[in-house]
């Protein structure tokens, strides 16, 4: 039945090697090959499996979505809009749940963090002097900018820990209901999500899944201007996948000037880092290199988030 269910769409192939999850165990796949005590980057994909177990629709959802992007940057001459050359805010709404007063991240450590999604989406993030010249021809500026529009703070005594499952984005679950999310980034910041002996420093949903749950989540220590967490899940919420397609050799990102990656990279690769014959772009957002050497993302990576915000697009109605 899983099979059936996966083999249906382009996107699943992307999830090929999740193929022990079901909707009680979600299966992290990203933590798989780490020793314990390291740190899980990302349990993106293993939320979207999940949460495509449990309501397949999302999955006609996020095909659609994947032809308009596919029909975008094929077209572009047909969605003219300010979004192509112009800047678009995005509001963000915090959402603060915190169990101890050091988990009630204060207001200044909020804005650093967007100070460094500014920095990151409009090219200004100081490393990105070190992108080798192979790569630095495709760097792009994505003209996205960020502003706090509102923080909630939510007090739970009773909650020491949360996992990727969506409860935090629930009031009647010890959590936050979502606000506008047509119009606002929701990014909700827990205190913390182990996994396997290690953290979950961050989770996102793709356009297409359900608005009650739409955004961001972030452990509370994986927030503020130094760390690169909410950058790599942001792109994940305008549609961009890791850059080796959780896949092997021959899995796609959906962008062409990502070259092709065997599996995540960590710590710091000294370039040229060798993959399906071709160096690694380590230095990616997208990628799970260390915050330090996270430095671009791409003109492909950048059209495909364009396109969310285009005419027929997921977002488009934040480029109003
Ligand atoms: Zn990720």
């Amino acid at each position: 039945m899983r099979k059936l269910i996966l083999s249906a769409l382009a996107v699943t192939v992307l999830l090929a090697s999740c193929k022990n999850a079901s909707e009680g165990d979600l299966n992290i796949q990203e933590t798989a090959v780490l020793a314990p005590q390291m740190k899980a980057p990302c349990a993106t994909m293993g939320v979207l499996e999940a949460n495509v177990l449990h309501d397949p629709s999302i999955r006609e959802r996020m095909a659609k979505i994947e032809k308009h992007t596919k029909d975008f940057i094929e077209n572009k001459d047909k969605y003219q809009r300010k979004l192509v050359n112009g800047k678009i805010v995005i509001p963000i709404v915090f959402h603060v749940i915190y169990r101890s007063a050091s988990e009630n991240l204060s207001l200044s450590t909020l804005q650093a963090q967007v100070d460094a999604l500014n920095a990151d989406f409009n090219m200004q993030n100081p490393g990105r002097n070190t992108i080798p010249a192979e790569f630095a021809g495709v760097e792009a500026n994505i003209g996205i900018s960020f502003e706090i529009q509102q923080v909630i703070r939510v007090q739970n005594s009773k909650k020491r820990s949360w996992r990727p499952d969506d409860k935090m984005k629930y009031t009647s679950q010890g959590g936050s209901d979502v606000v506008n999310p047509q119009e606002y980034l929701n990014i909700w910041v827990v205190n913390q999500m182990p996994y396997r002996g290690g953290q979950i420093l961050g989770y996102a949903q793709f356009p297409g899944g359900s608005w009650a749950t739409d955004g961001v989540v972030l452990g509370a220590n994986f927030v503020g201007g130094s760390d690169r967490t909410a950058t790599h899940e942001v792109g994940h919420w305008l549609n961009l996948r890791h850059i080796w397609g959780d896949g092997g050799c021959g899995v796609d990102d959906f962008v062409a000037d990502t070259p092709e990656s065997d599996a995540p990279n960590r710590g710091c690769p000294t370039y040229p880092d060798v993959s399906c014959g071709s160096a690694d772009m380590t230095m990616n957002f997208m990628d799970y290199t260390s915050d330090s050497c996270l430095n671009m993302f791409t003109l492909g990576q950048k059209a495909r988030m364009d396109a969310v915000f285009a005419p027929g697009g997921f977002r488009a109605s934040m480029a109003d």
